[in-house]
């Protein structure tokens, strides 16, 4: 699943492509929205709120905000004019179209066109975005624990809390701050050192594919703990272990070194 900083880039290349332009052709191929047609608009900007993507249209009839989100399998893409899209046709949920680009979401999770003015019914219940200018660490600690038993594992992946965790940041965070992911939220000594250190991980990989926590992006070598099953920890090597951790339905796989992230 994608992370804040993936979204973020994704929102970069909508705003490149898209924005200031008027939409020639558009397609919106979901059910709730499969006869709206908002050629003649002009796209105005493309924004990430952690995991969700907001792109404002002002259409023929008024504002609109496209609210997409990545989900698992999602992405957007976009093209040249004569530029194959390279992906099967009916995994297409949005296309818009402009003279010189065409955006096409595929496997988006979430597709809907809601009015700019309730644009906070679909992101006002996020945590300070980790990549937003608005970032409000103070606000981040406070809702981070709120909950002072719930595992941190948990509360760091709840969008409530702090907006663009996915469950790679979170395992690699607990891993670098010395945490079994199991520990009470109440029990971290320095949780602002935490949600700093997060805002710092997502930034510095806003501008790289590729995740690293390590500093080294070979391969095998770029994350300390998470996905490494049965294999050891690049700093101790003890084995790692994991184990699925949330509430029933919503549980992630997580991953840690019991070693340098001892139970507390
Ligand atoms: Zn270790």
């Amino acid at each position: 699943m994608p992370e804040g900083d993936a979204v973020w880039r994704t929102a970069q290349r909508l705003q490149r492509g898209l924005a200031g332009r008027q939409l020639t052709r558009t397609d919106f191929r979901v059910p709730q929205h499969a006869t709206v047609d908002l050629s003649g608009g002009t796209v105005i900007e493309t924004v990430s709120r952690g995991k969700h993507l907001l792109t404002r249209i002002d259409a023929p009839d008024g504002p609109v905000t496209l609210h997409t989100h990545l989900k698992m399998e999602g992405s957007w893409r976009v093209f040249r004019p004569s530029e194959r899209w390279g992906k099967p046709d009916h995994l297409v949920r949005v296309v818009l179209g402009t003279t010189e680009r065409t955006a096409v979401g595929f496997q988006l999770g979430v597709v809907e066109l809601i009015a700019r003015e309730r644009e906070h019914d679909v992101v006002g219940h996020l945590g300070p975005d980790l990549l937003g200018a608005d970032w409000d660490e103070a606000e981040a600690v406070r809702r981070l624990l709120a909950d002072p038993a719930r595992p941190l594992g948990e509360a760091l992946l709840d969008q409530r809390n702090l907006a663009g965790i996915g469950t790679i940041y979170r395992t690699e965070l607990c891993f670098l701050t010395g945490y079994d992911p199991r520990t009470p939220v109440g029990a971290v000594t320095d949780p602002l050192r935490m949600v700093r250190l997060a805002r710092s991980m997502l930034d510095q990989n806003r501008q790289q594919p590729q995740i690293c926590t390590t500093g080294d992006k070979r391969r095998g070598r770029s994350l300390w703990v998470y996905g490494r099953l049965h294999e050891r920890c690049l700093r101790c090597g003890t084995p790692i272990q994991h184990a699925e951790l949330g509430e029933e339905g919503r549980a992630r796989v997580a991953y840690w070194c019991p070693r340098c992230q001892p139970p507390r």
